[in-house]
């Protein structure tokens, strides 16, 4: 037992509303290196899963978060990297399913939906959120560095089989960056891979947080919204935020703000909103951390981001 935090939030997500995220996976251990990536770099991409923490301690943690009272819309799989890596995703899945009504939704890269036991591990999500950037092989390496074993014809074809035995939701994220793969060639393309796919939604995405690869930019409003109509009736923008007040996080404040800011780069509003702290409180105590080393800022498209500062 290495006394890890698995479970951070409940965090305010644009799409799912207050998600309390839960992480299984070891920091930044992906299939991919995407240039986007909040996370900074991966260093070495893996594709062999692994059984890294005591599925018992994880759920322990999902439980205590869940009986707390907070306001949990929905359970998300998400964090420091890939979390089908994880082989005991599927067990902890169903034993979620079994503690609470609360819909349990899966964020992947989608890479290892190729396999049937990945297929399967995932069949009693409520909703899977795979991204499928590139369709093409080069443009699959240049936004998402992928290890060398992947293929996107592969990837799609998987993303195929999962829709036809999966009962739940399919929301297809698309990562959109701008001189990259947004031009009306690759949009077709990706269009296609859609109809194959059959996702409910699909969502469209641009670099709105510090990237990898400052490279990485995003794009316009206008050009978004060109780019949803060409990809038909179930594309959408994914809108901003709705704000809504959440109960103020029990617990050490500065230990619950560091998990945060350990997943992903948060503005201080975003911080105030997940962890129910007035936004002058957050930036108190974003200013002692700073002082201490324990996090840093990024500018990036002319707003502030915080996020941990490691090593
Ligand atoms: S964005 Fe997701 S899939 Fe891409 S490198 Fe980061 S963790 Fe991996």
């Amino acid at each position: 037992m290495d006394g890890r935090r698995h479970v951070y939030g409940p965090v305010p997500s644009r799409r799912l509303g207050f998600s309390l995220g839960v992480d299984i996976i070891p920091f930044k251990t992906c299939t991919l290196d995407c240039t986007y990536c909040q996370l900074g770099s991966t260093r070495k991409t893996v594709c062999r899963r692994g059984s890294w923490f005591p599925p018992g301690e994880i759920l322990a943690q999902v439980k205590e978060a869940v009986e707390s009272g907070q306001k949990i819309d929905v359970i998300t799989f998400s964090g420091s990297g890939e979390p089908t890596l994880n082989r005991d995703i599927g067990r902890i899945i169903r034993a979620i399913k079994k503690m609470t009504r609360i819909p349990v939704v899966v964020l992947t890269n989608g890479t290892l939906l190729t396999r049937k036991e990945v297929r399967r591990d995932l069949a009693d999500a409520d909703i899977v959120v795979p991204s499928l950037d590139a369709v093409s092989g080069n443009l699959f390496r240049r936004v998402n560095r992928p290890n060398r074993a992947l293929d996107p014809e592969k990837i799609i074809d998987g993303l195929a089989r999962f829709r036809e035995g999966f009962r739940g939701e399919i929301w297809l994220e698309i990562m959109l960056i701008r001189g990259v793969n947004d031009s009306p060639a690759h949009i077709k393309a990706l269009r296609a891979a859609a109809d194959r796919i059959r996702p409910e939604r699909i969502q469209l995405n641009t670099v709105v947080r510090p990237p990898a690869d400052v490279e990485a930019k995003p794009l316009s409003p206008g050009a978004m919204g060109k780019i949803r109509d060409a990809l038909g009736p179930r594309a959408e923008i994914i809108a901003s935020f709705e704000k809504r007040k959440q109960a103020p996080a029990a617990g050490d404040f500065e230990t619950a703000l560091l998990t945060a800011v350990g997943r992903r780069p948060m503005t201080a509003e975003d911080i105030s909103l997940s962890l129910g702290r007035h936004r002058d409180e957050v930036l108190k105590a974003l200013s002692s951390l700073r002082g201490r080393r324990k996090v840093r800022k990024a500018v990036y498209e002319g707003k502030t981001y915080f996020a941990r500062a490691r090593g």
